[in-house]
């Protein structure tokens, strides 16, 4: 069946953190995700997002894998787990602080200022008694556009609105914003399609593409199932687990959710042949 959808090059992507059970809120990303590449006839690609150790819940990833094959969202490809690309992030790095794109940080959290914008402290070398903690990129005054394809124009200045970001921890992890930016590039991936809470990092990740010369995939932001404190929005979608939930319940109610109307009472694979011949991104409604 691989073959038989690799006749273009579009793919796409699903990078789900395993910090606990796949949950209704990341399965419309996947299902959105995966018809879009479906549709194109491209592939699509599963990653875990294993770069936070703190955060991990043991067994999460294994768990979410299982999810998603019950559900029929295949890979198209071996799975890329973040963990395993830790010299990559750290080349990365060393470029961006060797090309004085980026530098070291002394600032802790409480030198911060509450706005969350850096106000530039460490630009031009550290202050006497701060050593290394992070490494920021250095931003510029300029505005980042796209278009988003579900939410439509999108401009942000990083300089006014984030400031010189972080792309390494003071705990030394590669920060989330590098990580992605580098695995969206080595999976080769051409449109993001992700949760609306990950809008306001697109502008970052567009601006390191361009530090590293990387060309940017397009980004299409889906509305949210659920509050990040995992609260359900509607009553119609569950807070419980998807893995309790019977496999095409699970996929009709993404459906519905992402404004397509599929017909009541399909098994799985009938419902996916549905999804895949009448998949409509612009059905997506802009918010929940
Ligand atoms: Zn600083």
């Amino acid at each position: 069946m691989d073959q038989v959808h690799r006749t273009s090059a579009y793919t796409g992507r699903f990078a789900p953190s395993p910090t606990g059970d796949l949950h209704f809120g990341s399965l419309v990303a996947a299902v959105a995700s995966f018809l879009q590449a479906r549709q194109a006839m491209g592939r699509w690609l599963v990653r875990i997002e294993d770069i936070d150790p703190p955060r991990e819940v043991p067994g999460s990833a294994a768990a979410i894998l299982r999810d998603l094959d019950r559900l029929g969202l295949k890979s198209n490809g071996p799975v890329l787990y973040q963990s395993t690309r830790t010299e990559a992030y750290q080349s990365a790095i060393e470029i961006l602080l060797r090309q004085d794109k980026a530098y070291w940080c002394g600032c802790s959290r409480k030198d911060l200022p509450a706005s969350g914008i850096y106000p530039g402290t460490c630009r031009n070398g550290l202050a006497k008694g701060k050593s290394h903690r992070s490494v920021r990129l250095r931003v510029d005054s300029v505005s980042i556009e796209f278009a988003d394809l579900v939410q439509g124009d999108i401009r942000e200045n990083l300089d006014t609105e984030v400031g010189d970001f972080v792309i390494q921890r003071a705990d030394g992890l590669p920060a989330y914003q590098l990580a992605v930016v580098i695995d969206d590039a080595f999976q080769g991936i051409t449109e993001v399609v992700r949760g609306a809470d990950l809008l306001d990092s697109t502008a970052r990740q567009i601006y390191l593409q361009r530090c590293l010369g990387l060309a940017s995939p397009s980004y299409a932001h889906i509305p949210l199932a659920m509050h990040s404190d995992g609260k359900k929005l509607g009553k119609r979608y569950g807070t419980d687990p998807v893995a309790s939930v019977p496999a095409a319940e699970a996929i009709f109610l993404a459906l519905k959710f992402l404004g397509q109307s599929p017909p009541r009472g399909m098994e799985l694979e009938q419902l996916w042949a549905w999804a895949i011949e009448n998949w409509q991104l612009a059905s997506i409604p802009h918010s929940a």
